[in-house]
């Protein structure tokens, strides 16, 4: 069975403990392959190797980085199919999903961030008769870079990339629970002649080689992706050491929609927002407001096309929900559920695991929830204002903009938002008064690499994408000259 194994110092690399953790498909609940258990030790050896390697990596030219960063992209593309089949197999996300946006994604990353690598420029401050200042960004070092199951090889590239353009060296460790595709990464870094070190993979759980990686003193800055108690952990650990920190977390988000929006584009994209990838993205819309007035006929058209909503084997091309990541998340998840109904909410479709009597045999064992949408919760009890992180939604009326505004803001996440209305004037005070990094109007998961990503309260701290990345992953150096 395949073994997932380490990427130190330019080779692919047992752990030391000689220890794995079973790797499941979430779609069969079979163990398809092991990951490396990596501990401290394993820390050690990629920080040391990328200490060593950022000498060299640090001073070389920016083109130079370029051509490497491209041919890592190159080299993901040649083996789409790979990087797409095995994405697909270890998260449980269907296999069409994977094709159109993870895997392209993490290439428009690499090759986002080789052009960044190029025109990445610092700035310089004349004070006129006096003198002149000019301000170095350099590389911190070596830096951490620790990333999600949800969308497995597009976030830990978006975190990569940077780093690595800014002329870091890295120790990533992606999620254990979706190893597979940071270890054909691995091979084809080596396959592109990445020099030795400059990027490091260590597999593992989070407790021990996730944990390693932050504790360690010789690892400057951290960029994080994942849920917001983790965040907080590392927030607290890295603090005494002063370390650079990014973190990326939870959400709970809200759909906000006016009387006034394109109803039937808005119900369409309205559940593209609530279910893509089973509702396993942080921007997932989960929690929907709907004006009173349009309250029944919204209802009515977004749960009929909820159910029309093909959940199935994640192999099928017609698959539109796959597998849940594990069967631990679907717990979790089938628990919120019935927390919903304790708490009063009405299931107006879902609410169950998909049937065994519809599935294949290949499936019968796999994690499968019906997408559910639940109406009549306050807004203030748990359902509303946890993360559940998969295909649950919550349906709520609203009279008056500011009742909107109020229920949006009513919880701790701050991640995203979208407002759907076509009163340019609402949508402007809407998307300034909602507490969120990232407004879409009238639109969903629109996303230009240049612009600033990350939420705000319990959503996160700092930005990644365009310059924001770019100036996380370096040092400014002040340095003035008198005239
Ligand atoms: P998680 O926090 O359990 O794990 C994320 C990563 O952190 C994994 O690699 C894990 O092994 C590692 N980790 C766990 N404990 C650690 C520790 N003590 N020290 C260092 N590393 C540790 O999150 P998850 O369950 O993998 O992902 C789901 C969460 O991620 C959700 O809350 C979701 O909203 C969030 N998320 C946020 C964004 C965003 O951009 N804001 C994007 C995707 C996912």
């Amino acid at each position: 069975m395949l073994k997932i194994i380490n990427y130190i110092n330019g080779a692919l690399t047992a752990p030391v403990s000689g220890q794995y953790i079973p790797n499941f498909e979430p779609a069969t609940g079979d163990i398809y392959s092991y990951c490396a258990d990596s501990d401290e030790r394993d820390v050690e050896l990629a920080h040391r190797a990328a200490r060593d390697a950022f000498a060299n990596w640090s001073c070389t030219a920016p083109e130079k980085r370029m051509h490497l960063l491209m041919r890592i992209a190159d080299g993901i593309e040649k083996r789409a199919e790979e990087f797409i089949a095995a994405e697909s197999k270890d998260n449980g996300k269907p296999l069409k999903l994977a094709r159109a946006v993870d895997i392209p994604r993490a290439v428009s990353n690499f090759r986002f961030y080789a052009a960044a690598a190029q025109h990445f420029a610092s700035e310089s401050h004349e004070m006129p008769g006096i003198g002149i200042n000019y301000t170095l960004r350099k590389p911190i070092g070596v830096v951490g870079c620790i990333s999600p199951w949800n969308l497995p090889i597009y976030l830990l590239s978006w975190k990569v990339a940077p780093a690595l353009a800014a002329g870091n060296c890295v120790v990533a460790k992606p999620s254990e629970i979706t190893p597979h595709t940071a270890y054909l990464l691995a091979q084809v870094c080596i396959d592109a002649g990445l020099p030795d070190g400059v990027l490091n993979i260590v597999q593992g759980t989070g407790a021990k080689a996730g944990q390693a990686i932050v504790e360690h003193e010789g690892i400057k800055a951290i960029s994080f992706t994942g849920g917001t108690e983790t965040g907080r952990r590392i927030a607290s650990a890295a603090a005494p050491m002063f370390k650079k920190v990014s973190l990326e977390m939870g959400g709970k988000n809200p759909t906000i929609v006016f009387a006034d929006c394109d109803l039937e584009e808005t119900v369409k994209q309205a559940v593209t927002a609530s279910f893509s990838n089973q509702g396993e993205i942080c921007l997932c819309g989960s929690r929907i407001f709907v004006e009173k007035s349009i309250y029944d006929k919204f209802r009515e058209a977004f749960t009929e096309r909820v159910k029309a909503l093909k959940v199935g084997d994640p192999n099928d091309e017609d698959t539109q929900i796959g597998a849940v990541v594990s069967a631990q998340h679907k717990e979790k998840i089938l628990s919120y559920i019935r927390l919903a109904q304790e708490e009063g909410g009405r299931i107006l479709c879902g609410g169950a695991e998909w049937s065994t009597d519809q599935r294949s045999d290949r499936v019968k064992n796999g994690y499968f929830i019906l997408p559910t949408v639940i109406e009549g919760l306050h807004v203030n009890c748990r359902t509303q204002q946890e993360e559940i992180f998969g295909p649950v939604v919550t349906l709520t009326p609203f009279d008056t903009e500011e009742e909107a505004l109020t229920m949006a803001n009513s919880v701790r996440y701050g991640l995203s938002a979208s407002v759907w209305t076509n009163n340019l004037k609402r949508a402007h005070r809407m998307a300034d008064k909602i507490e969120a990094g990232i407004i879409w109007v009238n639109s969903w998961l629109v996303r230009d690499l240049r612009t600033p990503f990350g939420g705000m309260k319990a959503s996160g701290m700092g930005r990644e994408g365009g310059w924001e990345a770019m100036r996380f992953f370096t040092e400014p150096k002040n340095v003035f000259i008198k005239y």
